[in-house]
């Protein structure tokens, strides 16, 4: 069994990343730009946004990082990412969820520019992927899609069992593998009969969000299977899949950790350089 490691895949990308960021700051005399506004004292989400910014460091992406209190409110937390909107070094702009309780996400990310987006999930970047001509599709279904890409998985003509709908993850993945021409089954909680369908891709990304959900029976032999799920158990990191069943069954794997997580954040960098050379070139597609 092929054990595809996000880690390694990471590395290369960022590599390729650093260049083409040295690339635009030699020809328009800044890098990109990532504002990351974070809110309130969620400890997981500080360590998030802590590797983020180090990501954009090590690859030469100015980050700006702001700290808001979990008291602000919605109104004031808008006015905010309407003036990161109008910030000419600023590239991309990440809010990291989630929101205190009295702030609706929605709104938030809807208010962030769809040119700004760089975690590709405004409305307006997930209905051109759904159209077919994406924008900046959300980072960690990207991810899973360069993942299988550098391992040499072929996507085309096979079927792809996508577990989950979810905004950030499910939904625009089915996109994503339907632009890569495979045919899609998306499932989900209240799929009937659930293990007939999973057992039938070729291809299968588990985002459900449930702790060692998945094992050997619920997959075809010599399937790819993606885990996404991350969850902190009292013994230490585990995903959505039993990968320890898979040895002699399944075809490739993606580790947990060190599979998807990685991914996330780099496609977030590719996404922050790609919307800096449209805004430089003046492209609005
Ligand atoms: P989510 O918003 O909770 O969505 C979970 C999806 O799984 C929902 O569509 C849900 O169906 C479906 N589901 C739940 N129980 C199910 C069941 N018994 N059978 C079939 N489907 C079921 O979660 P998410 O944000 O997509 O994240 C999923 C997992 O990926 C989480 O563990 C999360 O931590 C992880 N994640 C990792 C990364 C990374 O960078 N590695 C990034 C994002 C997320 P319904 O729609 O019917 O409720």
């Amino acid at each position: 069994m092929l054990v595809m490691s996000g880690t390694k895949v990471s590395e290369k990308k960022r590599l390729e990343i650093k260049n083409k960021v040295s690339q635009f700051a030699q020809s328009h005399g800044r890098p990109p730009g990532l504002a990351v506004v974070i809110v309130g004292d969620d400890p997981a989400s500080h360590v998030y946004v802590k590797n983020k910014v180090k990501a954009c460091a090590d690859t030469g992406i100015h980050s700006l990082h702001t700290h808001l209190p979990a008291t602000i409110s919605e109104e004031e937390l808008l006015k905010v990412v309407s003036k990161l909107n109008g910030q000419a070094d600023v590239d991309g702009i990440l809010v990291q969820m989630p929101l205190p309780k009295h702030i609706a996400s929605d709104r938030v990310i809807s208010a962030i520019s769809p040119m700004k987006d760089a975690d590709g999930l405004h409305p307006e970047n997930l209905g051109l992927l759904a159209t077919g001509r994406p924008r900046v599709a959300p980072c960690t279904p990207h991810g899973v899609i360069e993942i299988l890409r550098h391992y040499d998985i072929p996507i085309s003509g096979r079927h792809a069992v996508v577990v989950g709908r979810s905004q950030i993850v499910g939904r625009p993945m089915a996109q994503l593998f339907l632009l890569e021409d495979a045919s899609v089954t998306i499932v989900h909680s209240k799929t009937a009969n659930m293990k007939d369908l999973t057992r039938l891709g070729d291809i299968v990304v588990v985002a459900a969000g449930k702790p060692r959900f998945l094992g050997a029976d619920d997959f075809r032999k010599n399937a790819v299977i993606v885990d996404v799920g991350i969850h902190r158990l009292f013994n230490g990191l585990c995903g959505d899949v039993r990968t320890e069943e898979l040895q002699s069954h399944a075809a490739a794997v993606t580790p947990v950790p060190g599979g998807v997580g990685p991914m996330t954040i780099t496609m977030l960098l590719e996404n922050t350089l790609t919307l800096a050379q449209l805004s430089q070139a003046n492209i609005r597609r």
